[in-house]
């Protein structure tokens, strides 16, 4: 069956934001309500608590989230990754790619209406903001059309300061995802010449969520966000999106006489379109301004309430049930979801293994380069290496160095190596070994690392000698 558009090859030449001269197209949606806004309000009210709460969770006094880019130190859910762990975190983020994949290949956007930020704060919060001091949508373009009177001028400037404010606070909470909170914390009590690259940060964190927020809006998703444009590929048609059931809908018209005009259950009513925030008709068939936010659902059920029909011609639905007319809620099973799921579980096991073997303490023992060996008092021969260690718990590592199954000494250049938590040290080592023990030019050598009495690794070198 083909789709019910009225000309089915030009919905798709032009995207809704753009009005016929190029330029932008201000989107207006009416309020949405019905039991998936609530249900989507309830979710987003969790999901905010748990965005602006993580940064204040500490566990032992060390933060429980970080995801500091600029040292490269990140802590997940209190395990902590370091530059060395990169391939982990990688790894994680691979899996993390592919899981949404998955998840898109079978149950659609539903990542981008339900969980993603750029919606839950544009549509549960700043456009709820909106519909508080301005109204419904007819109302706000009446305000818009409207002279620059007392009312005008008040509504928006309240409105753009409560805007400017959240996304002040969001621009903090952000910073804290990055830096902690405690740094934050003294960013906002010290003065601001202290930290000036903070205050910086905050301020263009501030613009940049004012501007995506208060202006930009839709165009994030459609214009920007790499994951929506990549929805012609990762959907199908047994993909399970927000659908218009065309079958029981088409031919739409509105209610005279229902028999005799032999008509779908559509009435043509475009609530659904009045309600969208990417300004989409939905009727059109499933397009990449949809970030399956569900207010076209909820506007359409409303309509089938009022004139008796049964709810769900706007639905969570794939086109091959509606085209097929198949009952059943459950998702095919197709190549393209067992390949996903293969590589997911392929990427589970490995991600599994190699968390297990991660160690708290990253040593690495290098040769200085350029360097050969030198001639020591009493016959002995060093050689001189680098020597990198990141202490990758939150406790303080007392380190030293010995010689497995070689005779022969460890110096190290400092005294003592303490680390303190989550520190990288970088210094020298030298090793010694007397001249009658040395056989081969290049001998394997293998360093047994210990923190206190506990062997912590063993790091494989070599050591150049004389010939013999
Ligand atoms: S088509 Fe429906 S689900 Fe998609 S963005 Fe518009 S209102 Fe939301
Ligand atoms: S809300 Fe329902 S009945 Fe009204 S136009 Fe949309 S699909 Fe048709």
């Amino acid at each position: 069956m083909s789709l019910p558009v009225k000309d089915a090859a030009s919905y798709r030449d032009t995207i809704s934001i753009v009005n016929n001269e190029g330029g932008r197209k201000w989107v207006y949606p009416k309020k949405p309500k019905g039991r998936y806004t609530n249900a989507r309000t309830i979710l987003s009210v969790i999901l905010l608590a748990v965005l602006f709460g993580l940064p204040f969770i500490k566990v032992n006094g060390h933060p429980f989230v970080l995801l500091n880019v600029l040292e490269r130190k990140f802590i997940i859910f209190g395990t902590v990754f370091v530059p060395q762990d990169f391939y982990l975190f990688g790894l994680l983020m691979i899996t993390l790619f592919v899981s949404l994949f998955l998840v898109t290949a079978v149950f659609g956007r539903i990542f981008c209406g339900w969980i993603c930020p750029q919606t839950i704060f544009l549509e549960m919060v700043f456009r709820k903001i909106e519909y508080i001091i301005e109204g419904d949508y007819l109302r706000q373009i009446a305000l818009n059309n409207s002279i620059w009177n007392k009312e005008k001028i008040f509504k928006k400037g309240i409105k753009y300061l409560i805007f400017f404010i959240i996304s002040f606070l969001i621009a903090n909470i952000f910073l804290s995802y990055i830096i902690g909170f405690d740094q934050l914390w003294n960013i906002i009590n010290e003065p601001v010449s202290d930290h000036l690259s903070g205050f910086i940060a905050i301020t263009i964190f501030t613009g940049i969520f004012y501007f995506v927020f208060a202006w930009f809006r839709e165009q994030a998703c459609i214009l920007v966000c790499p994951y929506g444009r990549l929805q012609s590929v990762l959907l199908d048609q047994n993909s399970t999106v927000i659908a218009y059931d065309c079958v029981r809908g088409e031919p739409r018209g509105k209610i005279k006489n229902k028999e005799e005009q032999h008509l779908g259950d559509c009435i043509d009513c475009k609530l659904c379109v009045n309600v969208c925030p990417t300004g989409i008709d939905i009727r059109n068939g499933t397009q990449l301004e949809c970030v399956n936010c569900t207010a076209c659902i909820d506007a359409c059920d409303s309509i089938m309430d009022s004139v008796s029909r049964p709810r769900g011609l706007i639905r969570f639905d794939s086109m091959d049930r509606i085209k097929n007319s198949i009952n059943s809620k459950i998702s095919k099973l197709t190549p393209r979801v067992i390949g996903y799921s293969s590589v997911l579980i392929i990427l589970l096991i490995v991600q599994t293994v190699l968390f297990s073997m991660k160690k708290d303490l990253d040593v690495n023992i290098l040769r200085t380069p350029g360097m050969l060996f030198q001639n020591q008092p009493d016959n002995k021969v060093s050689n001189m290496y680098n020597l990198k260690i990141s202490n990758k718990t939150f406790d303080e590592m007392p380190v030293n160095f010995k010689l497995k199954d070689s005779e022969g000494e460890i110096k190290l250049i400092e005294h003592e190596i303490n680390l303190k938590p989550l520190e990288i040290h970088e210094g020298t080592i030298l090793i010694l070994i007397p001249k009658d023990k040395i056989k081969l030019t290049n001998t394997p050598l293998n360093i047994e690392v210990y923190s206190g009495d506990k062997i912590i690794d063993v790091v494989k070198t070599t050591f150049l000698g004389p010939q013999n």
